[in-house]
Order: C-alpha cells, then sequence, then structure tokens
C-alpha cells in the first residue's frame, strides 16, 4: 500500500485523487488550507476537448445537461465599433461524448469532489513544513500535526507557498500587469450576441469575454484590463476587495464596454493575474507538482484547468507505471501553450488603429484556414 499525500483541493489535486483512488493500492488523502472546497457560484470556467477526454474517464459526461453548456463557436467583436470581425469554429474537435464545454466552476468542483469518499479531504491543513531527508517524507500543518507518506503531490496554486519550502526558497509568481474583472450577467440582459456561443470582444488595452455557464440563461463575463501596479499595492491583497479599486476598475472597463453589460454585471470581483516564469522540478524523486503550482498561465487560452487536468492525467499514468519523472514533452507542451496564450494576449489587446485594422484582416483569413486552426487549436485541443 502507497500513501499518497496531495496539497490543495482544487481542480488538480481533486482530478488526481478521483483518478488515484480507483487503485486499491493508494491510500490517498488531501489537505486543504481552507474550511471548504472553494464553491464561489456563478463563475464560469471553458474546458476544452483534451481536459473533457480525461474528465470523461471519471464520467464527467454523467453530469446533467442543464449545467453545462456546449458553445459551437467563438464570435469575435471589436469594442470600438461593435462590430463582428470574424468567429471560429471551436466544435470541429468535437466527437459524441468529447464536446467543448462551459459551465459553472463550482459544478466542476463538486461534481470532482463527489466523486471522493468523505472522509479523503482533511480541511484547516495549512503545510507549513516539509521534511524530505527521511525515508518516508514528513508534511506538518499548522494546526502542530503532521503526516507520513511515500507520495507528495503538490497541487496548492499559483501562490504555491509548498513549492517554496521543499524548493528551500520563496518562488514567487510574476505579475502579468493585468486584472481581472469578472461577474455573472443574465442572458435577457445581452443584446446582439449569439448566445449560442462564447463571444470575446477586442477592445483597447483590454478585452472581455461572455458564455454561458449552463442552459438556464446564466452567462460568465469576464474582462481582463491591462493594468500596472505598483509593488504596495500587489503585496495588499486587500485592495482587490476594496470597494474604491474596484469602481476605478469598472469604471476603465465601461469607457469601451456597453453600458447595458455593464449595468446589469452582478457578483463583481476583481483579482490581479499572476503567472509562472519557470518550471521547477522538485529534487526528491517522489514528490511532484501538478496545477497552477507546476505552471499558472495566462488566462489568454483559457488552458490553465485544462492543462491543470492533462498534468494530473499524466502524472497518474506515470506512477501506475511506476515511473516517478515527467517527461520533457511536457515541459515543452506547456511552452508552446504559454507562448500562445501570451500572442493572444498581445493580439486582444492593441490599441492602434491601423494595426488594429491589419490584425482583424489577418483574423479573418485564419479562422477559415483549416490548416492554421489545425495547427494553432488543434495541437492543443487534439495532441
Ligand atoms: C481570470 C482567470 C480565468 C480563468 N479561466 C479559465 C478557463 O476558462 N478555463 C481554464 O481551463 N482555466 C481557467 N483559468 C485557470 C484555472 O482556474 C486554474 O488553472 C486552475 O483552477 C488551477 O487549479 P489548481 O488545482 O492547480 O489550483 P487552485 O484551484 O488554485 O487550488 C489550490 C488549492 O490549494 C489550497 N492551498 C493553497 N495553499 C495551501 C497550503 N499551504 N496548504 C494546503 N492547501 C493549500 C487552496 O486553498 C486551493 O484550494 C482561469 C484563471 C484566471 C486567473
Amino acid at each position: 500500500m502507497k500513501n499518497i499525500t496531495i496539497i490543495g483541493a482544487g481542480i488538480s489535486g481533486l482530478y488526481i485523487a478521483n483518478l488515484l483512488s480507483q487503485n486499491s493500492n493508494y491510500q490517498v488523502t488531501i489537505y486543504e488550507k481552507n474550511g471548504s472546497v472553494d464553491l464561489e457560484k456563478g463563475y464560469g470556467i471553458q474546458l476544452s476537448v483534451n481536459s473533457i477526454k480525461l474528465l470523461n474517464q471519471i464520467n464527467f459526461q454523467k453530469i446533467r445537461i442543464e449545467d453545462k453548456f456546449h458553445p459551437n463557436k467563438l464570435d469575435f467583436y471589436s469594442l470600438k465599433n461593435n462590430k463582428k470581425i470574424c468567429d471560429l469554429d471551436i466544435s470541429m474537435f468535437n466527437s459524441t461524448d468529447t464536446k467543448y464545454t462551459t459551465l459553472q466552476r463550482s459544478t466542476l468542483i463538486n461534481f470532482l469532489k463527489d466523486g471522493l469518499h468523505k472522509n479523503i479531504i482533511h480541511y484547516n491543513k495549512k503545510v507549513i513544513k516539509i521534511n524530505e531527508e527521511v525515508k518516508n517524507k514528513e508534511v506538518s500543518f499548522e494546526d502542530g500535526s503532521s503526516v507520513k507518506c511515500d507520495y507528495l503531490i503538490i497541487s496548492d496554486g499559483t501562490f504555491s507557498k509548498t513549492k517554496s519550502l521543499i524548493a528551500n526558497k520563496e518562488i514567487k509568481p510574476k505579475y502579468f500587469n493585468s486584472i481581472a474583472l469578472r461577474a455573472t450577467i443574465d442572458q435577457d440582459a445581452l443584446k446582439s450576441i449569439n448566445l449560442e456561443n462564447i463571444s470575446l470582444f477586442l477592445g483597447s488595452n483590454l478585452h472581455s469575454v461572455l458564455y454561458p455557464v449552463n442552459s438556464k440563461g446564466q452567462f460568465n463575463f469576464i474582462s481582463i484590463l491591462r493594468k500596472k501596479l505598483r509593488t504596495e499595492e500587489l503585496s495588499d491583497y486587500s485592495l482587490f476587495e476594496n470597494k474604491d479599486f474596484t469602481a476605478s476598475i469598472i469604471s476603465k472597463i465601461s469607457k469601451q464596454v456597453a453600458p447595458e453589460t455593464i449595468n446589469n454585471l452582478r457578483s463583481i470581483k476583481c483579482f490581479p493575474i499572476f503567472v509562472s516564469s519557470k518550471m521547477h522540478e522538485p529534487k526528491n524523486k517522489n514528490t511532484f507538482i501538478i496545477g497552477d503550482a507546476f505552471f499558472a498561465l495566462p488566462p489568454t487560452f483559457a488552458q490553465g484547468a485544462s492543462q491543470s487536468i492533462e498534468v494530473a492525467h499524466e502524472l497518474y499514468k506515470n506512477l501506475e507505471n511506476e515511473n516517478t519523472q515527467f517527461n520533457s514533452e511536457r515541459v515543452k507542451r506547456v511552452k508552446m501553450i504559454d507562448m500562445k496564450s501570451k500572442l493572444n494576449y498581445f493580439a486582444f489587446h492593441l490599441s492602434n488603429p491601423l494595426t488594429i485594422w491589419i490584425r482583424n484582416l489577418i483574423m479573418q483569413k485564419l479562422v477559415k484556414n483549416e490548416k492554421f486552426i489545425n495547427s494553432y487549436l488543434g495541437k492543443i485541443y487534439k495532441d
């Protein structure tokens, strides 16, 4: 029997626990610092077919049809003149059971949590120390308790403290010079868009995305705004809960986004976007890092959760085959997606009218070019 300790009950930790629990040779426990899993209702998540295929291995296809949505296209609009630029068929990579899916984050988290035996997740367990010198690693928590394990899986997110503990130095993510504003909105408030698709609005130094999170008319709104922040502002996280700060971000966004949309946003939240600059390889061969702790991507390819699921699945396969090393292909793949996410960010945020005109022309050509689509999207969605 192998004792497996997972740190963090986010998408990656919960998914790998579901896979490992299928094998009775593993004793799996998740330690989560909070008192519950994060079930903020409303906000959405997009999952492309590469992760849906892996989620189906734990019966994701059984989620009720009214609790998810399968958009067919990605419609691009210009925020300057509210005209549609072009559309991209994202359903071309779908198959009968494996479809591009949008849903509430809480639906996904609940599904992953419900797949686990009740006593697998231990809450209010914040890791503060790791001892890898002993044969069975020892993990110590803030409440004074400790556990021993054969394998340690670190999945504590972008700001992973556990990664810093095993590296014996502080590893910090980098501020991506952008703020995200997240909200929910009802479809009745949305005019002139195709409600069956994902709508992506390109503005100057900002872009917004609207998509359904279920078949009941609820939509997710997200806007990413380019914004430099001073070090003091970044270190004061309460700033992002401050009403005046949120109001200043809404005011900036409302200069470009339609007032009917802005006035109907509900449960608005602002947060800074942080990304990874490097992948860190643990020295100990039975310690693994997955999810955003492994590498936090910019959100402009909507691949964070999908990659968290892919990496978790790859680790599960490796453990089953007693191979305790990630292969170099994984590193190459993450770098490729990181580069494409940054390229999208650049293209989505142009502000010069001439470069915008050229970009729109290029986009109109590219979305019809099958070879390009197969290479740009297919390399992520299919391979
Ligand atoms: C604006 C934005 C939009 C996004 N949209 C999408 C999208 O549409 N599609 C997509 O695929 N991805 C998207 N993502 C990315 C996606 O949300 C993340 O990649 C994914 O949630 C990462 O999961 P995780 O399990 O690695 O980390 P997390 O979900 O952050 O979970 C980490 C867990 O570890 C716990 N923890 C932290 N520290 C400790 C500790 N010391 N001890 C114990 N527990 C600890 C935390 O409480 C948390 O529960 C988006 C990200 C952003 C910023």
